[in-house]
């Protein structure tokens, strides 16, 4: 059996302000654009974006504890001004916090299913191609009833699994086998 190492899961809550009214818009995970909830005005989210929100979930990767408190920052990525909280957590439905049932998965597949807990619909995909073959650590996202998404600011919550090591931990393993084995001859 070849090894496989295990997934590790990470919430996202990720929000911009609207450039024409400046109320806050949630982003959903993934998307191309997003719809200001207030004056309809639609944002462009690139794949830079989306990118450079995963690179930070790598770099935090090792320090990332409950949602409360989550980590939090703003970073310019894609040409927007985006406010994110990111923390450590298993697929949760968004409604009743109750964690989704994940372990049947197949990543790089979609995948649909209902809480366990109170029926909420919830969807898991595999990140974009364009996107994953960047990070590579990105597999599969878990979101609740994403149509509802825009519509109430107030859920904005998803999960993201990682699997493998982060461009740092690689390094990191890199220098201790260099440093273990030092060269012969
Ligand atoms: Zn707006
Ligand atoms: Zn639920």
């Amino acid at each position: 059996m070849s090894e496989r190492s295990n997934p590790r899961y990470v919430g996202f809550a990720i929000e911009t302000t609207c450039p024409r009214c400046t109320r806050l818009v949630p982003l959903a995970p993934m998307q191309a654009s997003a719809r200001c909830g207030a004056c309809d005005h639609e944002l462009e989210l690139s794949d830079k974006l989306w990118i450079g929100l995963l690179r930070v979930a790598e770099d935090l990767d090792e320090r990332l504890a409950s949602r409360s408190p989550a980590i939090e920052g703003d970073r310019s990525l894609g040409g927007l001004r985006v406010h994110y909280a990111i923390w450590r957590q298993p697929p949760r439905c968004e409604r009743c916090e109750i964690e989704l049932d994940h372990a049947a998965v197949i990543e790089g597949a979609p995948h649909g299913s209902i809480c366990s807990g109170c029926g909420e619909p919830a969807i898991d995909f595999p990140v974009p191609d364009s996107i994953a073959s960047v990070i590579t650590t990105a597999k599969q996202v878990f979101v609740c009833d994403p149509q509802r998404f825009a519509a109430n600011p107030s859920r904005r919550t998803w999960t993201l699994r990682l699997r493998g090591r982060t461009p740092a931990q690689r390094r990191r393993a890199l220098e201790q086998a260099r440093t273990r084995s030092p060269p012969s001859g």
